[in-house]
């Protein structure tokens, strides 16, 4: 956008362009500073310019309009006080003009209070007689104090411009990706990026500009010109790190934003968080809606699955807007659902991301056997992994995974250049967290989160497996019959990760009366996700009359059928020096769960020997605790005293 502020002297061309700039965080230049040098000379003798003199500098400011209209905008301070003149700066299509004007007395009071800046008597009169009154843009009277006067610009302004139906907080590679999905689907979406003086600036304008091929894409360096650019109620998505930086938008969004309006969290905020904000919220009459996004850039871009919650009747003023960008499921519908109450919505997407860390390290440590217990290239590897897809266990993970293999950089396999250290932050702690304070075991995603703090420290392993001659040793046995071993374990390994996650869902659902609805959940999951498979198509279907997976009928075959796999498995990796933490905990689990006659017993006894902490008994259908002062009976049975 252009603006320029024309006016006679003293009508305030430079404050109001100053502090309009500042708003809009567009440069300000003034025409004065663009006279060629004769011009220069002739006024410094006081010699009026004549409109010859004019027209090569009003030129130049031409050109430097179309210039700076390329590069994102400008305010231009230009006195411009005929027609002519206008006519000359009118370069480019969408000029916004704004005309200062003012009672004489006015002018000439300003004038007088001027410091270091002399006025030739007369001048004044003389510019109010040359000035010809335009008939477009914005006319206002300079009695009104300059903040008003830029108010009432702004207020012009974005009253002028269609208001976007969308806000988006946030332009990191979530947020981006977002805004250009919505505006592609034809949603008009206005996007802001916090301002950081030297660092931080102009990121959401520049991308605005850089993305013209997107007119439904408007880009604001200030938060309340962005917040003023939405329609009512505003629906503003943040797309910002989950914590304090949240709860610092929101204060700042608060006295901008009215009752009704709409904040969306898209952000992976943990759910208790989220819980508490919604409460917050609704006390002030703002609806809150957290959402889980998954699908990475490219999902955020193309569609996401998108795990909305919180206030419902928010939820239906979004749900078309949702819709519209969400990928869509293999009937068709988006990968979308109302999830329930208060933060549900960021619990699902963290029980999501808890799968996916089980995920990706029962691949991991599927790799490391195909390569280093069963000897295969990194190519070799690929193509079982591809075989395993059209096998019947397609999924994402496994995909991306046969892609990597395969990936070289300068003739080098990419993955061995890639130091082996991995992170675990938020989701994964948060999961592991919930899953204890819920009393809900969750040893896949336990161990895959211990790997992962396992791996970080490099120098500690390397000192280690020197000191522990640490190798491993391929197998012997026939690779055809490993190979089939070895998906069979993979393939119930991602069942019982699956069911763990699905099972801690319940328990929290139960406990907090959310209502979850697993099979909405599993078919939000099938595509736009990072998890979806041909598995959670099947859930999808399965979860519509059933609660837990260990009851599918299918999968029940299957899991018998496979156990024996994913032992052996298990105990030859573990005898040839391979850490399988996620392919063994998912065994004991599902040992853990099928073992009538457990070991607990033992426990039990063990804590009232030494603690006096009770126990009960098979024999009492009541469950009353029970104490036995063991030591007496010990040395009574061993006739001891
Ligand atoms: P990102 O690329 O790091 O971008 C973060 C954005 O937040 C940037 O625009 C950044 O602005 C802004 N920001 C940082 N600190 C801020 C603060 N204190 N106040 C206001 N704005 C702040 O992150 P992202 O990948 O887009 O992720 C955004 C959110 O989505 C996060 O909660 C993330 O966990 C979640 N998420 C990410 C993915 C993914 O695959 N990346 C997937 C699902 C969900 P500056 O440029 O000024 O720093």
């Amino acid at each position: 956008m252009i603006c320029i502020v024309t006016g006679v002297s003293g009508s305030g061309k430079t404050t109001i362009g100053t502090l309009l700039s500042e708003k809009i965080k567009l440069p300000f230049f003034d025409a004065d500073d663009f006279h060629p040098s004769a011009n220069v000379e002739k006024m410094s003798q006081g010699i009026p310019l004549t409109d010859m003199d004019r027209m090569p500098w009003l030129n130049h400011l031409a050109e430097k309009i179309q210039e700076w209209e390329k590069s994102g905008g400008a305010i231009l301070a230009c006195s411009a006080l005929k027609e002519a003149y206008r006519s000359i700066l009118q370069s480019v299509p969408h000029n916004f003009w704004i005309h200062l004007q003012g009672e004489k007395l006015i002018l000439e009071e300003r004038l007088r209070n001027r410091k270091n800046h002399y006025m030739p008597p007369g001048l004044l009169t003389s510019q109010l007689d040359t000035w010809e009154q335009p008939a477009y843009g914005l006319h206002l009277d300079i009695k009104k104090s300059p903040e008003e006067l830029v108010q009432t610009i702004l207020d012009h302004i974005f009253s002028e411009s269609p208001k976007s139906h969308v806000g988006i907080i946030g332009m990191g590679v979530m947020g981006k990706s977002l805004a250009l999905n919505m505006a592609e689907k034809g949603i008009p979406v206005a996007v802001y990026n916090r301002h950081v003086p030297g660092k931080e600036e102009k990121i959401a304008s520049d991308f605005a500009a850089k993305n013209q091929q997107f007119p439904l894409l408007q880009g604001f360096d200030d938060l309340e010109v962005f917040v003023s650019a939405l329609e009512l109620p505003r629906k503003i998505l943040l797309m910002i790190p989950a914590g304090e930086a949240i709860d610092l938008q929101i204060e700042q969004l608060l006295p901008l934003i009215n009752e009704g309006d709409i904040i969306i969290d898209g952000g992976n905020s943990f759910f208790e968080d989220s819980n508490r904000r919604s409460d917050e919220l609704s006390k002030k009459g703002i609806h809150f809606l957290p959402m889980g996004v998954s699908g990475g850039e490219e999902g955020a871009r193309k569609g996401p699955s998108l795990m909305p919650s919180g206030n419902k009747a928010a939820y239906d003023l979004m749900s078309a807007y949702l819709e519209k960008i969400a990928a869509k499921d293999k009937k068709g519908m988006a990968c979308v659902t109302y999830v329930g109450p208060q933060g549900a919505g960021h619990f699902i997407k963290m029980v999501h991301n808890s799968i996916e860390y089980g995920e990706m390290q029962a691949i991991a440590e599927t790799v490391h056997l195909l390569r280093f217990g069963l000897k295969l290239s990194l190519p070799e590897s690929a193509k079982v992994l591809r075989n395993w897809i059209t096998g019947g266990l397609k999924s994402y993970f496994l995909e991306i995974t046969a892609d990597i293999l395969e990936i070289k950089e300068n003739n080098e396999f990419l993955l061995d250049m890639i130091l082996d250290q991995a992170e675990q932050k938020g989701t994964g702690g948060w999961s592991i967290q919930t899953a204890l304070k819920y009393n809900s075991p969750y040893s896949s995603l336990f161990e895959a989160v211990t790997a992962r703090q396992l791996s970080a420290n490099k120098k500690d392993r390397s000192d280690l497996s020197q000191i522990f001659h640490h190798r491993f040793r391929a197998f012997a046995e026939d690779k055809v019959l490993m190979l089939e071993h070895l998906k069979n374990a993979y393939a119930l390994t991602r069942i019982i990760n699956h069911e763990t996650g699905f099972k801690l869902m319940q328990n929290v659902s139960d406990a907090l009366e959310w209502n979850l609805n697993f099979s909405e959940i599993a078919r939000i999951w099938t595509n736009g996700c990072i998890i979806r498979s041909s598995l959670m198509e099947d859930l999808a279907e399965f979860f519509q009359s059933n609660h837990s997976i260990f009851h599918h009928k299918a999968l029940i075959g299957k899991i018998k059928e496979w156990k024996p796999d994913l032992a052996y498995i298990v105990g030859m990796g573990l005898q040839h020096d391979f850490a399988l933490p996620v392919m063994s905990a998912s065994l004991n689990y599902l040992l853990g769960r099928i073992t009538d006659d457990s070991s607990a017993n033992l426990i039990q006894a063990q804590r009232d020997y030494f603690g006096a902490h009770t126990y009960k008994r098979k024999d009492d259908p009541e469950g009353l605790p029970r104490h036995t002062d063991w030591t007496t009976l010990k040395y009574k049975q061993l006739n001891l005293k």
